[in-house]
């Protein structure tokens, strides 16, 4: 098989990502002869994407240089948006962020006017909190199904005016810089995956307003065509009491979603604004809001059972508004333990959030790197004169 020589992207994503810390490092994960790799390096250097510590210091002596990246390299500006709130931050190149912040928003009120307006805030945060560095790549996180190759939402049941908008297209007519566009679900997906060292194979449930899953396979994000781990469809009752968003009766979604817990207390006479106050309902021992969110979690464990043998994960990750209440979790605990295979729930683990409210915009980091790495910004940079 032929590989392609590794270019000055690939290293300083090795650097970027602490897979190598040295030239010598480098050298052994890129299989570049070591005089390529300083050539590289240099080049990098002075380009100010990398910088080299304690050069100079250890002359002649055996001590290795430690490369990191250059903290004026550049930014990430990324955008989670959800049914009625958007969440921005920076984030440096390696994709820790830097800055976060929270604004209400509402995305019926259609696409364009939407993405305006989010960019408007991300030009401001950058303005506020990015330190006059420049932007190298922008992300957003969208509560639909997203096809990855032309970066357009398709047939979002919860975005009006969206279907078929190519929101990639938009926001790169704005900053001119890569641009990554992805389910919501997928980017918390890839932001936990940081923060469970050791489990490669996961399911990541957003379980919001929608129900959304991301899924990591093999220690990568896999979308397949850009609708896999989408679970909020599948029918769980064949009454046809309940009509689904989609247009569809009795899906998950209908029975189990924080807009179906709340449609559901309300006609209980319980009215909330937000489905985290379920949880907090929910954790107070209101007895409608407990029983909501235990048949919740019952019905979203019993679709897991099917999935959690068919794909034997090693660990099921439960985040978004509803992840506080924790009957929803023990019943999905209680769900799966019951009835799947002993060999899928051996070593399984079920559990909430390790990266919390942050884990799409650490997973939009890390998606983020490769695009912008990818970018002919990095190949193309020349040493100054
Ligand atoms: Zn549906």
């Amino acid at each position: 098989m032929h590989l392609p020589v590794p270019g000055k992207g690939e290293l300083l994503r090795l650097v970027a990502l602490g897979h190598a810390e040295s030239r010598a490092d480098l050298a052994r994960h890129s299989g570049l002869a070591p005089s390529s790799v300083s050539l590289r390096v240099e080049e990098l250097i002075e380009a100010g994407l990398l910088q080299e510590e304690g050069a100079g210091a250890s002359r002649g002596g055996r001590r290795p240089r430690r490369l990191r990246l250059a903290p004026q390299a550049g930014l990430l500006a990324i955008a989670d948006l959800g049914s009625h709130h958007v969440r921005l931050g920076l984030a440096d190149l390696s994709g820790t962020p830097l800055a976060v912040v929270e604004h209400p928003c509402d995305i019926a009120a259609g696409a364009e006017p939407t993405l305006d307006w989010i960019c408007d805030r991300l030009e401001e945060l950058v303005a506020a909190r990015g330190d006059g560095l420049p932007v190298r790549g922008v992300g957003i996180g969208v509560p639909g199904p997203v096809d990855p190759a032309e970066g357009t939402v398709i047939s979002p049941s919860r975005m009006p005016g969206w279907s078929e908008y190519p929101v990639r297209a938009h926001l790169s007519a704005r900053f001119g810089v890569p641009i990554l566009v992805e389910n919501d679900a997928n980017l918390m997906a890839a932001g936990e995956y940081l923060a469970w060292p050791g489990c490669e194979n996961l399911m990541v449930l957003k379980v919001g307003t929608g129900i959304g899953c991301g899924i990591i396979a093999g220690g990568r994000l896999h979308r397949g065509r850009g609708a896999a781990g989408d679970i909020s469809h599948v029918r769980v009752r064949a009454d046809a009491s309940v009509m689904c968003s989609c247009g569809h009766s009795d899906c998950l979604e209908a029975y189990a979603s924080g807009a179906a817990l709340m449609a559901a207390l309300a006609a209980q006479g319980v009215e909330v604004a937000h489905p985290s106050r379920i949880a907090d309902l929910a954790a107070d021992g209101v007895p409608q809001a407990t029983n909501l969110v235990r048949g919740a979690g019952r019905l979203i464990g019993d679709v897991l059972t099917a999935l959690v043998n068919f794909f034997n994960p090693d660990a099921v990750v439960i985040g978004g508004s509803l992840s506080a209440a924790e009957q929803l979790i023990a019943a999905v605990r209680g769900a799966v333990y019951e009835r799947c295979l002993p060999l899928a729930t051996r070593d399984l683990k079920i559990d909430v959030t390790r990266a919390g409210p942050d884990a799409a915009i650490l997973g939009a980091g890390s998606l983020l790197l490769d695009a912008v790495l990818a970018d002919a910004w990095v190949e193309q940079t020349a040493p100054r004169p």
